[in-house]
């Protein structure tokens, strides 16, 4: 054994971005916000510019056995659209970059390319750029995603003040769930090829697994009501994940209530149906792509 050799599992994630963000110095005084925050912040002149990243891997972040490749090109965008969203900005343009190997047909990376372009539509993004290589272990896309941001208008993860209200965006652990029986039918299918799936009466956990949104809606709404939350996150992780992001940035503390945390009907009989605690989907399930901000006003969202 290697004395020195330190287990990434034992930092976990945090930990180790924690780790590698140690001793990064900032050259710029355009760089208004680095490591740390959903999106870095630049500063563009009369406006900030929002730089996010984020890869999905195969067999890490889909299988492609139940992901259809327009679905996966779809979601690529979308995670990265929601970090944008999470600093109150408007998306801009991506470049995507896509490792495969020779499995692969130009059919299936258009499909994919297809999903990446009616993100792009239905959220008025550019694509303009990216990058090609060869894979030897699985289908890789990264995508970067740009936005801008009135300076006035910027929300950080930290910020939040004491006495606000916790809120989000819309319902949590679908996504989740929508894994689980995916996950579920997979095995069932590696067992005997014969059975069909049984995907009954689960359509809107699956939708929320496999062509998630980002809430631009919600974001462009709070602007017509004039509201700007002090502090935002987009729920990537679950909520207990974000919950502690948005504390920790803001030095705060919070109290959530278990009855308050919106789980949708459906996901809660499939929770029950796989044993697991509803609540405990929603804390620690992610992918669900809301935003969570405190509010001092009452705000009725969709
Ligand atoms: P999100 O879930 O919002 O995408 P992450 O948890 O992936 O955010 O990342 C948290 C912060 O750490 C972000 O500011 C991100 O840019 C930064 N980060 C993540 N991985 C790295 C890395 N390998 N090197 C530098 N910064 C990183
Ligand atoms: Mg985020």
């Amino acid at each position: 054994m290697d004395d020195n050799r330190t287990e990434l599992e034992r930092l976990g994630e945090f930990g180790l971005i924690d780790r590698l963000a140690d001793g990064v110095k900032i050259y710029h005084e355009s760089t208004i916000k680095g490591i740390g925050d959903d999106a870095a912040v630049i500063d563009a002149g009369d406006k900030y510019m929002l730089l996010t990243t984020d890869t999905l891997v195969e067999n890490v972040h889909f299988n492609l056995m139940y992901t259809p490749l327009k679905h996966l090109g779809y979601k690529s965008a979308i995670v990265n659209f929601s970090d944008i969203y999470a600093m109150n900005g408007d998306v801009r343009q991506i470049v995507v970059s896509i490792a495969m190997s020779n499995r692969f047909s130009l059919e299936a990376v258009e499909e994919i390319y297809d999903g990446i372009k009616k993100a792009c539509d239905l959220y008025q993004v550019d694509l303009v750029g990216g990058d090609t290589t060869s894979s030897t272990s699985g289908l890789i896309i990264t995508i970067t995603a740009v936005g801008e941001v009135a300076k006035d208008e910027i929300v950080y993860r930290s910020g939040g003040k004491e006495k606000e209200l916790l809120v989000v965006t819309g319902n949590l652990g679908a996504a989740f769930m929508g894994l689980q029986v995916l996950e579920r039918e997979r095995q069932i299918y590696l067992e005997n090829p014969a059975i069909q799936p049984a995907l009954e009466g689960v359509d809107y956990i699956l939708e929320r697994q496999l062509k998630p949104e980002a809430r631009k809606d919600v974001i462009h709404y709070l602007k017509s009501l004039g509201v700007k939350p002090t502090s935002m996150i987009d729920v990537s992780d679950g909520l207990a994940s974000e919950v502690l992001h948005l504390c920790k940035a803001g030095n705060l503390g919070c109290a959530l209530y278990d009855e308050k945390i919106p789980v949708d009907q459906e996901t809660f009989r499939v929770a029950r149906e796989f044993n697991l605690d509803p609540t405990t989907c929603a804390l620690n399930g992610g992918e669900d792509y809301e935003l969570l901000f405190p509010s001092n006003k009452l705000i009725t969202i969709k």
